[in-house]
């Protein structure tokens, strides 16, 4: 049995339709598939659709965007009830400072005396929902404000410049809470890949896992074949669950082609038997 536990589709950064993903999975030789787009469950109906047409298991999940420390931290959260309340508010709130976010660099970038405008953000970012500083730093390029867009950060982008603005993510100690409550399953992606650093050590797994922290993903592209060892040594130590997933995103990543990394059956049966649905 293959179980690839992390894809988005282009509810959230993907660039394949939920149903084409599902396809996809099916035609890669998955027999199970999780959809985690970031903090949109809109993808589920037409992937559930798409899975019962073509006969593959599929697991409803999203990644939520959560800070610890003032780092980033994704949070997967696999079969929660996508009508809880408490939840429907945080993604609603994280989905609302993503779309409010490009119009205020904008502005922020103005006041600072560079001439952009939202247009110019939006026709670099090809219509995508998903705007967002990368579009900006394209649009500084293209207005000849910076060379690149390591410039673009460098320089204007990243905390403490003129054009950052701070969005919108939950705590994660508040979060892992929230997504038992509805009834999901969580598990902190990539712990110590590029985002993570290393605010996720063995201790602080520890208090997350005291607070509902189900499982980490130890199998993703971003961990080397001796961080995963350590990994899987520190899931033994806490009885945490332990993932594997290649979160594919179609051709927007390279190198995280579906089924690259993969689920034990056994594991995968011990999440599902977690999740009050
Ligand atoms: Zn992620
Ligand atoms: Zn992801």
């Amino acid at each position: 049995m293959r179980i690839d536990l992390h894809t988005h589709s282009s509810a959230s950064d993907g660039t394949d339709t939920p149903a084409a993903l599902v396809r996809e999975a099916k035609a890669a030789g998955l027999d199970v598939v999780a959809l985690t787009d970031h903090d949109a469950t809109s993808g589920w109906a037409e992937a559930q659709e798409a899975a019962d047409e073509v006969g593959i298991t599929l697991v409803p999940g999203l990644e939520i965007s959560t800070k610890l420390h003032h780092r980033g931290v994704h949070l997967l959260a696999y079969l929660p009830d996508p009508t809880y309340a408490p939840l429907v508010e945080v993604l609603g709130r994280i989905l609302e400072g993503r779309s409010s976010r490009t119009p205020a660099i904008v502005a922020a970038l103005r006041a600072h005396g560079i001439d952009l405008t939202e247009n110019d953000v939006h026709r670099e970012a090809g219509g995508s929902v998903a705007a967002g500083r990368p579009h900006v730093a394209d649009a500084l390029v293209r207005r000849g404000v910076v060379a690149d867009r390591t410039e673009a950060f460098a320089t204007l982008l990243s905390p403490g410049q003129p054009g950052y603005v701070n969005r919108y993510a939950p705590q994660l100690e508040e979060m892992i809470p929230i997504v038992v409550a509805a009834g999901g399953v969580p598990v902190i992606a990539h712990p110590w890949g590029r985002r993570g650093g290393t605010v996720l050590t063995e201790e602080v797994l520890a208090g997350l896992r005291g607070i509902g922290l189900a499982g980490i993903e130890v199998d993703h592209q971003d961990h080397p074949p001796e961080l995963r060892e350590r990994l899987r040594a520190i899931a033994a130590d806490l009885d945490l669950l332990v993932t594997g997933s290649s979160d594919h995103h179609g051709l927007g990543k390279v190198d995280h082609d579906l089924g690259v990394n993969t689920t034990d059956p056994e594991e995968y049966e011990r999440l599902v038997s977690l999740a009050r649905r």
